[in-house]
């Protein structure tokens, strides 16, 4: 089956008693099971029952079923947010004297969590620039574990290598971890590029016109977790499952950061769609760099689909035709970006991607006021800089929004 058709005829893992064709949302917290032993099973594990949802839910467990069926990966976990996900990860990875490499060029709140949340347990990361894969070699000690990166960065929107990338932390026994929430699923073969182990918030393109928060793990059972200490004990036993089994019997059911049955449910639902609105929302966005590009109030336009990115040959290689939905321009002053934005009336000024709708943002203002401009500038971030994520709403319309806006911006300036 191709992707469309597994996204919606995924099967239940037990027939519904009512056959409904919909998964129903179990808005329920505990479950019976027929007698005292099935209960003891269920707890060791030894029986693959429900029993209670913060560790299981069935509307969840099918969420996940038709990602683990789309990705053809050996595990999956849904949890309550993009954030969630990397931090289940992380803290599922590494110990006190641990360290990571990783690019400046990030996610605000994943940098975030880097430096402020995980530096006090004794966990460091080296930043370098991917796009030079060459340089990891340089970076890598005996206290590396692993490798983290975004397949398309957000906002800097800056491509690397991924298969080179891949066998440098092979060669070096690093687990590649990679955010592929910009280019999730049909965007690229994940497990084929050499990724490991996958994140993609479900908040954005799945859960379909932004209706709910969510997460997914996604292990595509190709590292070896022998070599890492804290893991070999269980690599015997679980062999490519070793990550997921961990995962789900300790640091995911300790930190307690569970989908819910109803964003499971919408989730589930956005997924069936999934494919026909990426098509349209990257469209989009093709259309509206291009006539970008020719705005004279605009001094640079940032997409990976553009023939004048630097990144544009490696995009195409990775990902084919799609270049994510996400571009950035720069205008001459904060100010006018500031203006540009209070001008738009289809565009919403908010913080969020792949909704249905077309959002801008200004992120040196927001997603990223908590740092000086000196690190906002080592972030990427310039102050010029505005953020567009491209709904699937018509591109004429889109284009005359920003039309109108930098026509006032225009007469103000004079
Ligand atoms: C939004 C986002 C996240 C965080 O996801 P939440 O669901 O908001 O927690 C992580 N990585 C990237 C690239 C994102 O765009």
């Amino acid at each position: 089956m191709k992707f469309a058709t597994k996204a919606i005829h995924t099967p239940f893992s037990k027939q519904d008693t009512h056959g409904a064709l919909r998964m129903p949302v179990y808005d329920n917290v505990a479950f019976e099971t027929k007698n005292a032993e099935a209960l003891e099973d269920a707890f060791r594990g030894t029986k693959p029952l429900h029993v209670y949802a913060r560790l299981s839910n069935p509307t969840v467990e099918h969420f996940e079923n038709v990602i683990k069926n789309l990705t053809d990966s050996s595990g999956v976990i849904a949890l309550s947010s993009g954030m969630a996900a990397i931090s289940n990860v992380f803290f599922c990875i590494a110990q006190a004297g641990d360290n990571f490499i990783t690019s400046k060029n990030l996610f605000g709140n994943t940098y975030s969590f880097f430096e402020h949340t995980l530096k006090p347990f004794g966990v460091s990361f080296k930043y370098a620039d991917l796009t030079r894969p060459e340089c990891i070699e340089k970076l890598t000690d005996a206290n590396t574990r692993g490798i983290f990166l975004e397949t398309i960065t957000n906002p800097q929107l800056e491509v690397t290598d991924i298969k080179k990338i891949a066998t440098i932390g092979k060669n070096h026994h690093l687990v590649l971890i990679a955010d592929s929430t910009i280019t999730p699923l049909c965007f690229f073969n994940a497990k084929e590029t050499g990724i490991d182990i996958e994140v993609i918030s479900s908040t954005k393109y799945i859960s379909g016109g932004a209706t709910s928060m969510g997460g997914i793990i996604i292990d595509h059972g190709t590292f070896d977790w022998n070599s890492i200490p804290k893991f070999s004990p269980d690599a015997k036993k679980f062999g490519k499952f070793t990550f997921i089994a961990k995962l789900r019997k300790e640091v995911f059911r300790n930190i307690g950061a569970c989908l819910s049955a109803h964003n499971a449910y919408l989730q589930t639902l956005g997924l069936e769609t999934f494919h026909l609105r990426i098509n349209k929302s990257c469209h989009n966005t093709q259309v509206l760099a291009e006539w970008l590009e020719k705005q004279k109030l605009i001094t640079s336009v940032n997409y990976p689909g553009l023939a004048t990115s630097e990144f544009h040959q490696i995009s195409k290689k990775q990902f084919g035709k799609l270049h994510g939905a996400l571009l950035t321009f720069d205008l001459v002053k904060k100010e006018h970006c500031f203006e540009f934005l209070n001008n738009l009336k289809i565009i919403r000024r908010a913080t969020n991607l792949n909704d249905n709708k077309t959002l801008a943002i200004h992120p040196a203002s927001t997603i990223y006021c908590e740092y000086t401009p000196e690190i906002r500038q080592e972030l990427g971030v310039s102050d010029t800089m505005i953020r567009m994520a491209v709904g699937i709403e018509e591109p004429e319309d889109l284009i005359e929004d920003i039309s109108q806006s930098l026509k006032s911006l225009a007469k103000n300036i004079k």
